[in-house]
């Protein structure tokens, strides 16, 4: 290679997702210990993880499952969702959240956000409520925490279960309190590109011993003790007492995730800070909108999401994409996907969903991105923005 050829390959730059998981030797020495051990599943370190995570969110009871997704189900199970039950959710979340209500037969009834921070409104979930109506589902969108106080007053006067869709705020929080205390129950997911990861993995954390148990039966068939607690008995009978599913985690994944759990604070903290570097660098930009946030609580920033609504945002979204930035849409109103309008009696048509959906960009953020990958990634933004803002005129 020519030194011209040795000068471009340095200066390139490799792809920045949105978000990554950060692995470390500690790490895979835990997972390959667990591969060496009698217990790849139903172990000792699923009860451990799940210990951790109830210790370090200081709540008696979790259940660790194969996925948030999930999670997510054994929740609407345990809230007892069936066919004519009414569950409202945002409209601005992944499509998990409503799936879940439609494992159980249930029907999601979408409620839109606050135009400012993009969480969950209350006002439009007082709206929303009718005789049908038997629980909620919020999302702390991009890793901030929702209105707990509003919902779970709400939640309350009209006797609601309340569960809090924390995919993405595990280690935020709400006036000074951990996020996964505030709910019924809350569900964690520990997918690669959530704030801790066990490859695929979910949890979901309650006070309620009886919503544990069930939880717990859930994951396993609908049966009442597992390989393990038989073992321990040396007992070989069993009972199935409900339908269940095998929605079990592995060993091998737990130990992973109470190997990450460790680093979540000092990854929390790094977030906040990539966060204060964006603000501070698109500070003053009236093209580019930031979310409003609460000073009382402490997002999580699995996302860190801008609205551009001057401009035609996929054009933005390939421009900065041809940059090999990784920006991202989360997300279309769920509403709007093809299998919901089809479910759906109800023709939605949110309005700050709607806009929101159509002029927002996720930029990346995780917590080995550099300050370096911030820079790069605000001058793109903005060289892209000027070059689009000159051809309109
Ligand atoms: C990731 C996510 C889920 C689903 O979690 P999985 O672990 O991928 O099944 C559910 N809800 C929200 C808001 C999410 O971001």
């Amino acid at each position: 290679m020519d030194e011209a050829g040795v000068w471009s390959a340095m200066s390139e730059r490799e792809f920045i997702p949105y978000g990554k998981q950060l692995i470390s030797e500690e790490d895979i020495r835990a997972v390959v210990d667990v591969l060496r051990s009698d217990w790849l599943t139903t172990g000792p370190n699923v009860e451990a993880f799940e210990q951790a995570v109830a210790e370090y969110v200081d709540m008696p009871f979790a259940v660790a499952l194969s996925s948030g997704t999930a999670a997510l189900h054994a929740t609407m199970n345990a809230a007892g969702i069936k066919p004519g039950d009414e569950v409202i959710v945002p409209a601005l979340t992944f499509a998990a959240t409503s799936n879940a209500v439609c494992y159980c037969g249930g029907t999601p009834v979408f409620a839109d956000v606050n135009p400012k921070t993009l969480l969950i409104e209350p006002e439009e979930i007082e709206k929303l409520i009718t005789d049908k109506t038997k629980a909620i589902i919020s999302v702390d969108y991009a890793g901030q925490p929702c209105d707990y106080d509003a919902i779970s007053r709400i939640a309350k006067e009209n006797n609601l279960c309340f569960v809090s869709d924390a995919c993405h705020s595990i280690g935020a929080l709400y006036k000074g309190v951990k996020v996964g205390s505030l709910a019924d129950m809350t569900v964690f997911s520990f997918h690669p590109v959530k704030p801790i990861t066990t490859g695929e993995g979910g949890m979901v954390i309650t006070e309620n011993k009886n919503l544990y148990q069930q939880m717990r039966s859930f994951r396993n068939h609908g049966i009442t003790t597992d390989h393990r607690e038989r073992q321990k008995k040396g007992a070989y009978s069993y009972d199935m007492v409900d339908l269940g599913y095998n929605y079990r985690i592995t060993d091998i994944q737990c130990v992973l995730g109470k190997s990450q759990l460790e680093k979540l604070d000092s990854w929390i903290v790094q977030r906040n800070n990539i966060a204060r570097k964006y603000d501070e660098l698109l500070k003053g930009d009236s093209r580019i909108l930031t979310l409003d946030t609460n000073q009382n609580n402490i997002s999580g920033y699995h996302l860190y999401v801008i609205r551009i609504p001057g401009f035609d945002r996929d054009d933005v979204f390939q421009k900065m994409r041809d940059k090999k930035i990784g920006v991202n849409v989360h997300y279309s109103p769920v509403y709007k996907h093809s299998y919901y309008q089809q479910l759906l009696s109800k023709n939605y048509s949110l309005t700050h969903t709607e806009s929101a959906a159509n002029s927002m960009l996720s930029l990346p953020i995780y917590p080995e991105l550099t300050y370096d990958d911030v820079f790069y990634v605000v001058k793109c933004l903005r060289e892209i923005l000027d070059k689009m803002s000159i051809a309109k005129y």
